[in-house]
């Protein structure tokens, strides 16, 4: 085979073996997802006792980001928390929506905002050059860290912007001023797996 042919076989081969691949990359996640759904089902009997309401004793805001599971890192089970969560932690519109639910239908009575090392919603936002316009997701960001000098502090800064944008929303303004809910901000550090719990401003 001269030289030419061989490397039209090595490249039909590659694109047979991409296009093999590309569906069982998905097949193979939606099989993991089956097989823990159905541990899950078999093991945990909490959720029966579930069936007809939930008891949240505590409300989160946090990261999408997939090391930030909140019923993990604080180890509570089903039922325990009640939780919202977002790219960079961010107290949207729709995330206040679901706090007002919360506090008000499920009558939970403390709100955590959760930030964590290493976001990369608060990364990308330090890192924007304004050559393209932000996405709404990084606009409730920024205000909040624009004058951080390290990703670190900028983190710390955009917990408590959120928790700002909290405590100032119509829907929960007046329980948290009175102190019927508390709101308390932290940040989660991947390396030790311990939360910090910020100082309230
Ligand atoms: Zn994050």
């Amino acid at each position: 085979m001269d030289e030419k042919k061989e490397n039209k076989m090595r490249y039909i081969f590659c694109f047979l073996v991409f296009i093999a691949s590309y569906p069982l990359q998905g097949n193979e996640c939606l099989d993991k997802l089956v097989a823990g759904n159905k541990r899950f089902a078999k093991g945990n009997i909490v959720r029966q006792e579930l069936v007809a309401a939930q008891y949240p004793s505590c409300a989160i805001v946090a990261c999408s980001d997939s090391r930030v599971a909140p019923e993990l890192i604080f180890d509570q089970d089903l039922g325990e928390l009640f939780v919202v969560r977002l790219a960079g932690n961010v107290a949207s519109k729709e995330a206040i929506e679901s706090l007002d639910f919360a506090v008000n239908v499920l009558n939970v009575d403390i709100i955590v905002v959760l930030g964590h090392e290493n976001c990369g919603a608060v990364r990308a936002v330090m890192d924007h050059k304004g050559d393209k316009e932000l996405g709404e997701i990084a606009k409730s960001i920024e205000n909040g860290v624009r004058k951080s000098p390290s990703l670190e502090k900028a983190i710390e800064a955009n917990v408590q912007a959120q928790m700002r944008t909290i405590g100032n929303c119509p829907e929960l303004k007046t329980q948290i001023s009175e102190g019927e809910v508390t709101l308390v901000g932290g940040v989660y550090h991947m390396q030790t797996g311990l939360v910090t719990f910020l100082e309230n401003e």
